[in-house]
């Protein structure tokens, strides 16, 4: 079952070409128009992410004391 290029929609044909280099393109050329489609939309829509923002939680740095309780007035 052939693949359809997403850009073009010309079939990929992936033992020819080399387009498994630009897969799931036809094309590199293909792939490149696709590229600049996803930076015009992402330049576009403002993205805020706080992906670092809670990585390091110093409350949950330090391992708990062996052998004891969990106390919750530390919490
Ligand atoms: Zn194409």
């Amino acid at each position: 079952m052939a693949k359809l290029c997403p850009i073009c929609a010309k079939p990929l044909d992936l033992k020819n070409s080399g387009a498994g280099e630009s897969a799931p393109f036809c094309s590199r050329r293909c792939a490149d128009v696709d590229l600049h489609r996803w930076l015009s939309e992402s330049y576009a829509i403002p993205v805020v992410e706080h992906e670092d923002e809670d990585g390091d939680n110093p409350a949950l740095a330090s391992p708990p004391s062996p052998g004891r309780k969990a106390d919750p007035a530390l919490h």
